[in-house]
């Protein structure tokens, strides 16, 4: 539906956490008035009728996702079944009724507990700045099958980390220093001599935005599904057991947290079999 430049202005200044949800119920609203554009007016009239029914809508947890199942061509990995997984553990956490108990008048967004899960590094559901945040990856490696040095998975990667070999034959270097895991160039390459080595994800913990705003810690190594969701249930557990008057995950688990998180918490390396905490991977 078209927009006014008013109405997107003032959308725009509508909290981002619930910007979507509010433009989805102006066009529902709009539509169903017969209006075939939205002007500042419809704005303003569902914006205060979506705020004042605020706590209505609040169930205790939110959770992102990207765009990636929509049919994003630079997906990393297919996240869904962990979706669907985080979305069972969150909903069995009964945080509606823990925050109902703690906190004093009115439930706000600012008080769920927020997970985001992005398919790739580009991350665009902000895992970052989210309680829990997920980043899927896909680790690319060089295989025996011989490279046509046609230059694909260079042009591809938006690092520059990949540099051909001058001998033909040869599979290109990666600059590890440099990849961010997103798999990229595995997918273009047409001979497999790039192939994905192992995925699996990223998880941040404690982001934020507001007064003090801050990016989420990311623990060490990158992590199976399972793993992702033991951390999620325990990052729950924690917040149930120190949150107390409402306060965020983001403002109890600070470096101290971190530190105990990293090494109970140890993810899969760069380095292949070794995990961040120095053991043997299968
Ligand atoms: S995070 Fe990656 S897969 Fe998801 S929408 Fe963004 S670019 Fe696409
Ligand atoms: S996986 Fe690494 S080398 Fe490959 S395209 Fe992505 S950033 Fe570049
Ligand atoms: S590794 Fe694959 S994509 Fe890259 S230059 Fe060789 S054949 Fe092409």
């Amino acid at each position: 539906m078209e927009w006014t430049a008013e109405a997107e202005a003032a959308l725009k200044r509508v909290p981002f956490f619930v910007r979507r949800r509010v433009r989805a119920r102006v066009e529902e609203e709009a539509r169903a008035e017969g209006k075939r554009r939205v002007t500042l007016a419809e704005v303003r009239a569902a914006q205060a009728r979506f705020l004042s029914g605020e706590e209505a809508e609040i169930r205790g947890w939110r959770l992102e996702t990207c765009f990636g199942p929509g049919g994003c061509p630079h997906r990393a990995l297919m996240t869904d079944r962990l979706v669907e997984r985080l979305e069972r553990v969150l909903q069995t956490a009964q945080l509606y009724d823990f925050l109902r108990r703690e906190v004093q008048g009115g439930l706000r967004f600012h008080h769920e507990f927020r997970v985001a899960v992005a398919d790739c590094p580009n991350a665009c559901s902000q895992p970052q700045i989210r309680d829990v945040g997920i980043i899927g990856v896909r680790v690319p490696e060089t295989a025996a099958e011989p490279c046509s040095r046609c230059g694909a998975c260079r042009d591809a990667c938006p690092e520059g980390a990949v540099r051909l070999a001058e001998a033909d034959g040869r599979p290109p270097v990666i600059d590890l220093g440099r990849c961010l895991n997103c798999g990229l160039c595995v997918g273009r390459c047409p001979t497999g001599t790039l192939a994905e080595a192992w995925n699996g994800y990223r998880v941040l913990l404690g982001g934020r935005l507001g007064r003090h705003p801050r990016l989420g810690f990311e623990l060490p190594g990158i992590f199976e599904e399972d793993r992702v969701i033991e951390i999620a249930q325990e990052a729950l557990e924690f917040f149930k057991r120190r949150s107390r008057g409402g306060e965020r995950f983001a403002r109890l688990f600070g470096e101290r947290e971190f530190a105990d998180w990293s090494r109970r918490f140890c993810g899969r390396t760069e380095a292949g079999g070794r995990d961040s905490c120095g053991g043997s991977l299968p």
